[in-house]
C-alpha cells in the first residue's frame, strides 16, 4: 500500500493517519469542518478551559493512554481533582447525593442499598429482591432496561439505571443493547445468580478481576476516579496527532462526495477532484459511511445505515463564583428523565478539573440532547444556551448572566447500540470482508468512548497494513 486515504478527521480517523504514516504509508486525509479532531473541541476564554465536546475518557481502557503516552503525552495527563469525587443525582427537584458503593446500576450490598435516600422503601426492597430473582438463559439480546426492570424493578430504573447510562450513550435504555454495552453484567447474573452477590464477591476479591480494573470497591456511582484528561484539554489528543503527521496529509474543508471501487484501490471524489487510493480509511458516523459506499456494495451500505444515531449538544458557561448558590462540593449531577428535566447532566468543570478557570471564577458544562430529548439537540445554539442556563438557576441557584458562553452542538454524533446491535456488527464485518483494501470505523461499532475509538482504528490500521 503506497497511498491511503482516510476520510475523517475525528480521534478515529486521525489515530489511523497516525499508524498508517508510522508503517510508511503515505497518508491524506480528508476532513470536511474547518478543524480536526472531530467532537472533540478545547476552548480558551480569559483564561478558561471549556470542552464543546467530550471532556475526559476512562482510563481503564487502556488504548487512549497508550496513545498519549507514544505522543509523548504523558505528564500532561491529569485525573479528576480528588478529594470531590462525588456526584448529585437530581432526586424529586433535589440534587442529593449519588448513593455510594453503587457499580453503576446496581448496588454493591445490602448496606450501601439501605443507606442511599435516593430509592423509597418498596424501591429499596424490590432492589433487594435481585438476590433471590431467577436467571434469565435465553441468550438472545435484551434492552438494558428491560434487564434493570427485571433484575431491580421499575424504580431502579428510573431513579438510577437510566440516570447513569444516559451521560455515557445518549440512549433510550428500552432500546440500549445489554450485550453490546454492559455485557459483564449477563456474566454476573449467570455466573452468580445475582449481580449484588457477584459485585459483593468481586469486591472482596473473591472471584478474580474487578470489572473497572481494580476499582469497584471504591466506586461511587460512575467512576469518576477513573476519568482523566489533559491538563490542555481534551483537544490535545488530536492537536498532536495532527502534528505528528507531515504537513499537507491533512486537508480541511474536503467533504469526500463518494468512493468508487477500482479494480486495484478506490477513487475518492472531492467538489472539484478525484483522488487515487490504495486503501481508504471510513472513519465516520456509520450512516455517512453508507453514503459513500452506496455504488459500491448497496449491501454493506444497507447494514451500515442500520446503525442509529442521536444528537448531543454541549453548552459551557463561565460564571463568577457568587453567581452560583449551589457549595459546588462535588464534579456534577446526573439528571433522571422522570424528573421531566430538558438536560441530561451538568459538571462543575472548574471543581472537576484542575486548571479549569482561575480563582472566583466557575465553569459549568451541561450535557444535553439525546435519544430521549431529540428537540434539544435539533435547537439553534442560543436557544441551546437559553435552556441549559434555565436549568441550572432551576438546579444551582445561578443569579445574573454568565460572563461567557459556547454552545457545541454535535448533530447525529452519537451511535445509539440497540438490542441486536453485536448482530449488525457482525454482519457488517463479514460484508467489509469483501473490501479488503477498506478499513470502517469510528464510534457506531465497538464501543463509543475515545479509548474505543483509538482501540479500533489501531486495529483497522493493522488489518490494512497486513493485507498490502
Ligand atoms: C457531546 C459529546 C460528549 C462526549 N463525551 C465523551 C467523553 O467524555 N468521553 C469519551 O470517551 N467519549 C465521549 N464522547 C464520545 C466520543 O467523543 C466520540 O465517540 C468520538 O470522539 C468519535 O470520534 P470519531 O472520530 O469516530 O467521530 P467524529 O468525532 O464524529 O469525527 C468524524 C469526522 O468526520 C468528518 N466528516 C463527516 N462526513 C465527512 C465527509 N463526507 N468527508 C470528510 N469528512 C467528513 C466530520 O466533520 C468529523 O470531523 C462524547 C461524544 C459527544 C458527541
Amino acid at each position: 500500500m503506497k497511498h491511503a486515504v482516510v476520510i475523517g478527521g475525528g480521534i478515529s480517523g486521525l489515530t489511523a493517519a497516525y499508524r498508517l504514516h508510522k508503517a510508511g504509508v503515505r497518508v491524506t486525509l480528508l476532513e470536511a469542518s474547518d478543524h480536526l479532531g472531530g467532537v472533540i473541541g478545547s476552548v480558551r476564554h480569559d483564561d478558561c478551559l471549556l470542552e464543546t465536546g467530550p471532556d475526559c475518557w476512562a482510563s481503564n481502557k487502556p488504548a487512549a493512554m497508550e496513545l498519549a503516552n507514544e505522543l509523548g503525552l504523558g505528564d500532561q495527563i491529569i485525573g479528576t481533582r480528588e478529594g470531590v469525587r462525588r456526584s448529585f443525582i437530581l432526586h424529586h427537584g433535589t440534587l442529593k447525593r449519588l448513593p455510594e458503593g453503587f457499580f453503576l446500576i446496581s448496588p454493591m450490598s445490602i448496606g450501601a442499598l439501605l443507606k442511599t435516600s435516593i430509592l423509597s422503601w418498596p424501591g429499596k426492597f424490590r432492589m433487594a429482591l435481585e438476590l433471590l430473582k431467577g436467571v434469565r438463559r435465553d441468550d438472545s439480546d435484551e434492552s438494558l432496561a428491560g434487564f434493570v426492570r427485571r433484575r431491580f424493578g421499575k424504580e431502579a430504573l428510573e431513579r438510577i439505571a437510566q440516570p447513569m447510562i444516559a451521560g455515557i450513550y445518549t440512549a433510550d435504555p428500552e432500546k440500549l443493547s445489554l450485550k453490546a454495552t454492559f455485557p459483564a453484567f449477563i456474566d454476573m447474573e449467570r455466573k452468580h445468580g445475582s449481580v449484588i452477590k457477584a459485585l459483593r464477591k468481586r469486591a472482596r476479591g473473591e472471584s478474580g478481576k474487578a470489572p473497572s480494573g481494580g476499582e469497584v470497591a471504591k466506586a461511587a456511582g460512575p467512576r469518576y476516579g477513573l476519568f482523566v484528561t489533559f491538563k490542555g484539554g481534551m483537544s490535545t489528543l488530536p492537536d498532536a496527532l495532527a502534528a505528528a503527521l507531515p504537513e499537507g496529509t491533512a486537508r480541511l474543508n474536503t467533504c469526500v462526495k463518494s468512493l468508487q471501487k477500482q479494480d486495484a484501490g478506490w477513487k475518492v471524489e472531492l467538489a472539484d477532484e478525484t483522488l487515487d487510493a490504495d486503501a481508504v480509511v471510513l472513519a465516520l458516523p456509520a450512516t455517512t459511511s453508507a453514503g459513500l459506499l452506496a455504488d459500491t456494495d448497496a449491501e454493506l451500505a444497507k447494514a451500515l445505515g442500520a446503525i442509529e444515531y442521536a444528537g448531543a449538544a454541549v453548552v459551557n458557561f463561565i460564571f463568577d463564583r457568587d453567581q452560583i448558590a449551589h457549595a459546588m462540593d462535588g464534579i456534577g449531577a446526573v439528571i433522571p428523565a422522570v424528573e421531566h428535566r430538558k438536560i441530561i447532566a451538568f459538571s462543575f468543570s472548574s471543581v472537576k478539573f484542575e486548571g479549569r478557570a482561575p480563582e472566583g471564577k466557575a465553569v459549568v458544562r451541561v450535557f444535553m440532547g439525546g435519544a430521549l430529548n431529540p428537540e434539544v439537540a435539533q435547537a439553534t445554539a442560543e436557544e441551546q444556551s437559553s435552556i441549559a442556563l434555565d436549568e441550572l438557576r432551576d438546579l444551582v441557584g445561578v443569579t445574573g448572566e454568565p460572563k461567557f458562553s459556547i454552545a457545541g452542538a454535535h448533530p447525529g454524533a452519537m451511535a445509539q447500540y440497540h438490542v441486536g446491535h453485536l448482530d449488525r456488527v457482525a454482519k457488517i464485518r463479514e460484508l467489509a470482508k469483501a473490501q479488503p483494501s477498506l478499513a470502517i470505523i469510528g464510534n457506531g461499532f465497538d464501543g463509543v468512548g475515545i479509548p474505543d475509538c483509538v482501540r479500533n482504528a489501531n486495529e483497522a490500521a493493522a488489518r490494512l497494513l497486513k493485507q498490502s
